[in-house]
């Protein structure tokens, strides 16, 4: 298989190319040359079927021509170590918890993906690839537990100190092994400039090979279509399949678009956000106009210029026609977003974390006008990775799940670094 670039000015890469570079050399992004669509009998039998099963199946659809299959059978088994239960909210919908991997949220899918298929590629070499992360937060612990301890890859997180979460910080500075976490006197904008100069600087780059684990990668991408069609499997057979997605950057929902174009049967999906919604306003207006995204509860999805939109755009040949027959554009508020998770809670027992709420409320809507559908919306997290924001709504203390408090229990271990660029270089220089 071969990937293209939305930006068409690069040529197209093989997938190990695709997947080192991150971005194409125009700085467009990958997208798979053809989407496979799979066969009757796949769908006849789907709903029988594991996540291990339907995951493999899909994954050798855009990569058994590049991966052995045994191997690629390993990558996805190892990726995909935890259960994603589609769990009944009220009649006719579903919450599908994409939150009990590692760190708490659906974005363990595509890191432990992404980290198990850049091993293999490197497989034998002996060189060591290095990843370089900045991160205000949820980034930096994904991307920590997804290559943890894998051979051949040492992951640098470079993060704000003092402006993440003790909860955030907790996940990625406890780990050891592979992963150092660099603290930076600075704001996560200094963060992610000093690793673009890292990117950019000749001598780090003679003496050590970098890679970058972003969620533009299409490693992170492609892996995120499985659960679509894991989620689909769970529902019942009758009543036609809609689902909805809240969205940031709109990884997750392109993801599921191409499940779609695969073939899967879900006849719409909803384009879930906060204000931050470019997205929503376009398929209203046809205009697209990326702006400075606001801080909301739902901070995951504080995009204002969401970078997957090329793609889907791409998918749709740029008709906003096209992507009307099959996406619906919701927006909702913080004080909405409160008052959602307070009525499911007290209305249900069911606990939504402010990211899946938005989702929620978009189903719950549609459904009211289609009582011939039923559907899932994607819980993006686990709602103990809000406790200060979940219990100021629900006046309640929150669980914390066993996995959680172990890693809280665990010793922080940073590198302190001033906001200086030849600080962190030698620093990397000295540990490649
Ligand atoms: C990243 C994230 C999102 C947004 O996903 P996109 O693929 O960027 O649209 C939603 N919820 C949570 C909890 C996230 O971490």
């Amino acid at each position: 298989m071969l990937y293209y670039s939305t930006n068409r000015k690069a040529p197209a890469a093989g997938l190990r190319e695709a997947v080192t570079r991150g971005l194409a050399p125009d700085n467009g992004l990958y997208m798979p040359e053809r989407i496979p669509a799979l066969p009757d009998h796949f769908y006849a039998t789907l709903r029988g079927k594991s996540l291990q099963e339907i995951s493999f199946e899909v994954a050798f659809q855009f990569f058994g021509d590049d991966i052995p299959a045994a191997d690629l059978k390993r990558i996805v088994e190892e990726s995909l170590n935890f259960p994603i239960p589609l769990v009944p909210v009220k009649d006719n919908l579903f919450s599908l918890e994409l939150f009990h991997g590692p760190t708490l949220a659906f974005k363990d899918v595509g890191a432990r993906f992404m980290a198990r298929l850049l091993g293999y590629f490197i497989h034998g070499e002996n060189r060591q690839i290095n990843v370089l992360v900045a991160t205000s937060g949820d980034t930096g612990s994904a991307v920590a537990n997804g290559f943890y301890k894998v051979p051949g890859i040492h992951v640098f997180i470079l993060y704000p100190s003092g402006l993440v979460t003790p909860t955030q910080e907790k996940q990625f500075t406890t780990l050891g092994e592979n992963i150092t976490a660099i603290e930076v006197e600075g704001k996560f904008d200094d963060c992610q400039r000093l690793v673009k100069e890292m990117f950019l600087d000749e001598e780090v780059n003679r003496q050590m090979v970098l890679t970058s684990a972003n969620s533009i990668n299409l490693a992170r991408l492609l892996p995120q279509s499985f659960y679509y069609f894991y989620g689909y499997a769970q529902t019942k057979k009758g009543k036609e399949v809609v689902c909805s997605v809240p969205s940031g950057n709109f990884g997750n929902l392109c993801a599921g678009l191409i499940a779609k174009r695969m073939g899967l049967p879900i006849i719409k999906f909803l384009a879930a956000t906060n204000v931050n919604d470019v997205v929503p306003e376009f398929l209203n207006t046809g205009v697209y106009r990326p702006r400075e995204s606001v801080p909301t509860l739902s901070n995951a999805m504080d995009v204002g210029n969401p970078s997957n939109f090329a793609r889907i755009y791409d998918l749709y040949h740029q008709s906003v026609e096209a992507m009307r027959k099959d996406m619906v554009g919701y927006r909702y508020t913080d004080d909405q977003t409160r008052q959602i998770i307070c009525d499911v809670y007290n209305q249900t027992g069911y606990l939504l974390d402010p990211h899946g709420a938005i989702g929620y409320k978009a189903l719950e809507e549609y459904l009211a006008h289609h009582a011939d559908c039923q559907g899932f919306f994607i819980e993006t997290a686990h709602p103990a990775k809000f406790t200060e924001i979940m219990s100021s709504i629900i006046h309640q203390p929150i669980e914390i799940p066993p996995s959680l408090k172990k890693l809280l229990e665990g010793e922080k271990r940073t590198v302190k670094i001033k906001n200086n660029r030849d600080e962190l270089k030698q620093f990397l220089l000295s540990h490649s």
